[in-house]
This record gives structure tokens, sequence and C-alpha cells, in this order.
């Protein structure tokens, strides 16, 4: 199984990592070359207006959402949710916008409003998962055909899946739980 994360920018290595541990080629991807042949595709946490930028110019949003059309699995985290995303309340760039997603950047604050907290995610099993949360966005809305797969305590969409693309707001390539990863390949790999 061959995985590719964009690494325009952002928390691309610790992807990689995790990818690794969990023994599957993991390649970095910054150029139009590197999207072919992969069995699925993470974009990471980091400063979605950067990834737009650099995507736009590297001519990877075009392609990217065609091979999401075309039933690719993509992952994407924090930042990498709101590029997935339909609609974005103040993005001043392009996303690729597959998911029919409605997400607020920054929608807990500033860069200290930063937390950790469990998340119940019943996908991943009983075990709480911990949820890192920097500068994150939220999930304000979401079409039929997406399942909301954690929630806060408070009620907010936090992560979610549609077909075959997922996405949430924390960052689970920061932790040492590899379950969410694991639910990706099992994606990719058609056992979800
Ligand atoms: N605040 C960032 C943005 O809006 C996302 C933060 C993250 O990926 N950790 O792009």
């Amino acid at each position: 199984m061959r995985i590719g994360v964009l690494a325009s920018q952002g928390a691309f290595a610790e992807h990689i990592a995790i990818l690794r541990q969990l023994e599957v080629e993991a390649l970095p991807v910054r150029l139009l070359q590197g999207l072919r042949g992969l069995d699925g595709l993470i974009i990471p946490g980091g400063e979605s207006t950067s990834i737009s930028r650099l995507m736009l110019a590297y001519n990877l949003v075009t392609e990217i959402r065609e091979l999401a059309k075309n039933g690719l699995p993509i992952f994407g985290t924090c930042a990498g949710m709101i590029l997935l995303a339909n609609k974005i309340s103040d993005l001043d760039a392009e996303p690729i916008g597959v998911m029919d997603i409605t997400v607020r950047r920054n929608a807990f604050g500033r860069q200290t409003d930063s937390f950790e907290t469990e998340l119940k995610i019943p996908v991943l099993g009983e075990k709480p998962f911990p949820g890192i949360f920097i500068r994150a966005p939220l999930i304000e809305q979401a079409g039929s055909e997406v399942e909301i797969l954690a929630r806060l305590a408070n009620g907010t969409d936090v992560a979610a899946k549609q077909g075959k693309l997922l996405a949430c707001a924390f960052h689970p390539e920061l932790t040492n739980d590899l379950r969410f990863h694991q639910y990706f390949l099992d994606i990719v790999s058609g056992r979800q």
C-alpha cells in the first residue's frame, strides 16, 4: 500500500512517521508526478492559506480534486480538513472542496487557546482518543452523505467521513495512538 502525504507545508513528517510505524509505504508529495500511483493521500495540518497557495502554484489542486472524485481515499487533518471542505468561512484561497461540510477556521480562538481533550470515537472502539486541537477548525454543518465520527462534549462536530474521504479538526499524527491512521488505511484497503 502506497500513501502520499502532501508535503507543501505543515506537519507532514509526523504523518509519514506514523504511516511507517504501520508498515506502509509513505511518500512526501510536492509535485504533480508524486500523485501518480497512490492508494491514498493525507493532507496534513499547518496553515491552510499557505498550503492552498503552494498547491495552486504546483498545479496540485485540480488534480487532487479529480483524484478525489474518482475515488482516491483522502484524509485531511486540521488545515487538511479545511482544504477538503466545500464551504469555509474566511479562507482567502482556493480549497479542494470535495467534502460536503461547512468549516469554520480558528474556531476555538488563538494559538494559546489550543487544548487537548479525550474524544469518544465509536469507530475506533471504546478507549478514548487523545484529541490535540491547535488553532483548530470545527465542522459547522454537514450534508446528508457525511457521517460525523467525533464530537466534543459540547456537541461540536470535529471528525467526519464521506465515502472514502476522512477529515478531523485535531492532530492524530502528534499522538502515539495509531488508531485513526489505521482507520484511514482500512478505508484505503476497502475494509471500512
Ligand atoms: N489555523 C490553521 C488554519 O486555519 C489550521 C491549524 C492547524 O492545522 N493546526 O489553516
